[in-house]
This record gives structure tokens, sequence and C-alpha cells, in this order.
């Protein structure tokens, strides 16, 4: 029977200093199975491709590109000397000319060209690596492997049934390491998914191969039940569910790509997150849902720094049209509202601090500005569990630890397997350290 493959992502997180090269080296080499590898950019080169592309100026252009060449020289020197060295200087140069001619005309097409850019050299620096290593292994970049994406940005998923006719990898004679987060869209141009989206083209992979199993490597040990940055002694999580997983995604800082377990979901095909550096961990698995006596909290995700605009909604018949309007305007200056509750007569809207002036500006320039308010900040809660949405045993025990506490919390809309709320931001060690302890999420 053949083997099924396995297929290991590594992010930006994991792919910054030269330390994190040689273990990714040596995790692919310890893997008895075939495997196929996916690359997002190196750490921080996302970044500097849209900065320079949004406030670079155009005699800049050649140092830039410099600057991009040796932060993989640095952490990957053999690249240079390899047999994929002419290939990664002659992707610098095409990313130079790109610039260059999106500073004179600036279009979607070269946008995306450019910003791609970090994934193919980021695939050219690891196949160095590997090779250098002795480990066969071919960069695979998007485009020529049939990675075809329907819609785009935010909006974009992977088109798998595509992907499975189209794929020819070989791979009992060498590792394909795949390009993330972009692919060709219907006219065959190179369109972006969202960020993060790397992670996306793992599990679309898997999907169309059949994997065993996708592995997402990560600097972090695993997956805790409350975010590390709030200093608690919070559970490292074992197992979630897909549907935990996605809900813990959606309201915390960078863990997973939201999108990211649909396509494994009807396959059932595993994913880890696991520590590149840390052997003695595991991880955290996410897979099938897993039956449980009663709804239980298994998380809380958290965003912190947001402010709540609360927005009149005046007499029923205004109240669509109004919201409608809001949303459209916010959508178009791509200001994210992470949360919207609407009640008679007025609505919540949750929009990231940073963004609150600009979303309050834009709302007053409406030609019938509606009558508005932005509330101090808060962050927001989101309690994870399989059911616990429409749990009042659960909703009451969040209540009551917070009427004990006298934490100001306001329920959002939740959905079935998570319950959301807003704290004021000054509140929030003190809530998730009451709450998590009522719950049993601390040590
Ligand atoms: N490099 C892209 C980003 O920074 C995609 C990814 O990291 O998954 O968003
Ligand atoms: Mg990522």
């Amino acid at each position: 029977m053949k083997e099924s493959a396995e297929v290991h992502k590594f992010g930006g997180s994991c792919l910054v200093r030269r330390e994190d090269l040689i273990a990714i080296v040596r995790r692919v080499a310890d893997s008895t199975s075939q495997q196929v590898l996916v690359v997002s950019a190196f750490h921080g080169v996302t970044d500097r491709l849209l900065n320079q592309l949004d406030c670079g100026e155009a005699a800049n252009i050649d140092a830039f590109t410099a600057a991009i060449e040796l932060t993989h020289l640095e952490a990957a020197p053999e690249t240079a000397s390899g047999p994929w060295g002419a290939r990664f200087k002659q992707t610098l140069s095409t990313l130079n000319s790109h610039l260059r001619s999106h500073s004179d005309t600036p279009s979607d097409s070269t946008r995306a060209q450019v910003l791609s850019s970090g994934e193919r050299l980021s695939s050219l620096a690891v196949c160095s690596m590997l090779e250098d290593s002795g480990i066969r292994c071919h960069p695979a970049w998007s485009e020529e492997i049939g990675i075809h994406i329907e819609g785009s940005g935010e909006d974009g998923v992977i088109d798998v049934d595509r992907l499975r006719d189209d794929l020819t990898f070989d791979l009992e004679s060498f590792i394909p390491v795949v390009t993330g987060w972009y692919g060709l869209s219907e006219s065959g141009d190179i369109t972006l998914l969202g960020r993060g989206g790397s992670d996306l083209t793992a599990t679309s992979l898997a999907a169309a191969l059949d994997a065993r199993e996708v592995t997402i490597w990560r600097d972090v040990p695993g997956v805790l039940s409350l975010s590390p940055r709030w200093s608690l002694p919070s559970r490292n999580l074992s197992y979630l569910s897909y549907t935990e997983a996605v809900e813990l995604a959606l309201f915390s800082e960078p863990m997973l790509h939201p999108g990211a377990v649909e396509p494994l979901r009807s396959l059932g095909i595993p994913l880890r997150l696991r520590p590149l550096h840390d052997d003695c961990m595991d991880g955290t698995r996410i897979g099938p849902s897993v039956l449980t006596l009663s709804p239980r909290v298994r998380a809380v995700g958290s965003l912190p720094r947001l402010r709540p605009l609360r927005i009149e909604l005046g007499a029923a018949g205004s109240v669509a049209p109004t919201l409608a309007q809001v949303s459209e305007t916010l959508g178009k200056a791509r200001i994210s509202v992470w949360s919207l509750r609407a009640s008679p007569g007025e609505a919540l809207l949750l929009v990231s601090e940073h963004a609150s002036a600009h979303a309050a500006r834009l709302l007053s320039a409406l030609p019938q500005p509606p009558q508005y308010e932005v509330l101090p900040p808060v962050t927001l809660l989101s309690f994870v569990g399989e059911g616990v949405g429409e749990d009042a045993e659960v909703r009451e025990s969040i209540r009551s630890a917070a009427d004990a506490s006298d934490l100001d919390l306001v329920r959002l809309e939740s959905s079935e397997h998570a319950l959301r709320y807003t704290v004021a931001s000054e509140q929030t060690e003190q809530a998730l350290e009451r709450l998590a302890r009522r719950l049993d999420l601390l040590i």
C-alpha cells in the first residue's frame, strides 16, 4: 500500500535565525515518512515588503532588496553557493523590478508579485539548507504546482479538488518545499490569501494528498488555556476539536489561520501544533470532536485593546440601512469590525483601538451621520468549548463569578461553541484570573 504523506509547515516565527533553519533540517531528517514542506516568508519579511510598497521611496529599492537578501543569507548562507543560488539571485532581481514598476504605476497584480516574493525566497533558502545536509528536495512554487485560489484575501480559499487533480509530486525521489500564502486566480494572476494564510496552504495540500497528518511548527510550546501574555498559570491543551480550534483562532493572537481547519474536517486529518525547538513537548493535537458529558469551557481567547463604538439607530425602519452603511464604510477603509451587537435602538461595534479615531471620522463624514459614541477600551474574551454557547449552566457560572468580583462583563453575540464578552481593559487580568479559576482552567 502507498504510504500517505505528512505535511510540515514552517512559518515566519520558525524562520528567524540560523538555529531555526538547523532545527528544521533536523526535524525533516528525523522523519521517516514521505514529507511535503510548506514555508511562509522569513520572519518580518512580508511586513517589510508591505511597508516598502506603501511607504518606500523609489531611490531605496536597491538598498531594500539588498537588505532582504542579507536577511536570508545570514540565516541560510548555503543559499548563495548552493544549487538554487542563481534562482535566488534571479528572484531578488525580479522583486527589484516589480518594486520599481509598482512605484511608477501601482497595480494589484505587481503588488501580489512583490508580496509573494517573500515565500519564494524562503523556499529557495530552506531547500538550500536541506540539500546541503544531503536531503533531496525541490522548490515547489504555488504557480507551478497548480494552487488555484477562489476569492482573495480574507475570503480566499484553495481549490482542493483541482489541486488533487494537478499535483504530480514524486515524493519517493524528493521533498517538495511549497510556497505558502499565494496561488493563481481564475484569470491566472498571482493572488494572495489573507494574512497568515500559509496555514491554509498546508492544510489544503494535506487534503489534496490525503495526508496522514499536518504539523504546524511554532516557536511556543503548544496551545494554552489562556494566552501567555497574561502570565497566569494556564494549562497546556493536549487536544482541541476542530471547532474549538477555529473558535479560539478567531479571537486570539495569531495561533492558526481560522480557515485552516476547514479542508481537514471532512477527511478527519489531524493537525498538530508543535514547538520547533523543544523535543520533549508534543504540542497540541487538533481533530474531530470528542464527546463529553456536559459542555465545558476549555480555553479563553482574548483580544485586548478594542474600542466599542455605540451607534444610535433611531426609528426601527432606519436600522438596517444605517448599519449596512456603517459596515460598508468601515469595510472599504479596511477597518476590521471584531463584533457587532444590534439591539432595538442601538448597535455596538468593536474596532481596534488604533483604528477607532479613523472609524469615528468616517462615521462623522457620512451624508447622514449617525449619533455615536466611542467608549473606553475593552478586551474581548471568548470562552471556548463544544456546546458552551447554548449551555445555561456555563453562562451562569461566568456571570456569578463576574458578579462576585464586581467585574463589568458585557455579553456579545455568541456562537454555539463560544460565549463572548467584553471587559474593561483595566479589569482584564483580574477577570481572567477569577473566571479561569472558576472554570478550572489554571494549574
Ligand atoms: N507571509 C504571510 C504573512 O505574513 C503568510 C504567512 O505568514 O502565513 O501573512
Ligand atoms: Mg503564521
